[in-house]
């Protein structure tokens, strides 16, 4: 580095502040391309349960008889690979920091109008 250069960003650094932040007391938001957490739009959700046979991490469980998506976030390694291969564009990675976790907890998201409509159809096949 020339001496040059090294005055210039030495002269900007004093006059630029701090580069970090008083965490906790103050938040930084997150980059645009930085990977938080998978969200699933379980409305368009076919239950084709291809996100959770090339999940490389075994952390997504589709059981298309009770229209059933879960995910294991503890085993979520935020690959993404899941959204990209959605046939139905119901994955989305989001960039909101997820906080740390030491329970092995299931997120687990339902159909209801698939469910209803399932438990309504059971319902007209039991009275005929
Ligand atoms: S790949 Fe998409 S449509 Fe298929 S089960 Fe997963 S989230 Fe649902
Ligand atoms: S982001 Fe990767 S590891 Fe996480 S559920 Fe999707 S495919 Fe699996």
């Amino acid at each position: 580095m020339s001496f040059f250069t090294m005055t210039k960003t030495l002269i900007k650094s004093i006059f630029h502040g701090p580069y970090t932040v008083q965490y906790p007391l103050e938040k930084k938001g997150s980059f645009p391309a930085s990977r938080g957490r998978i969200e699933i739009n379980i409305e368009d959700c076919i239950f084709c349960g291809l996100c959770a046979r090339r999940c490389p991490s075994n952390a997504i469980n589709v059981v298309k008889a009770e229209s059933l998506w879960s995910i294991n976030r503890l085993r979520c390694i935020q690959c993404s690979y899941c959204s990209e291969v959605c046939p139905k564009k119901c994955l989305k990675m989001n960039n909101i920091y997820t906080a740390p976790s030491f329970e092995n907890v299931e997120d687990e998201y339902r159909n209801a109008r698939v469910s209803d409509n399932k438990e309504n159809n059971r319902n007209i096949a039991g009275a005929c």
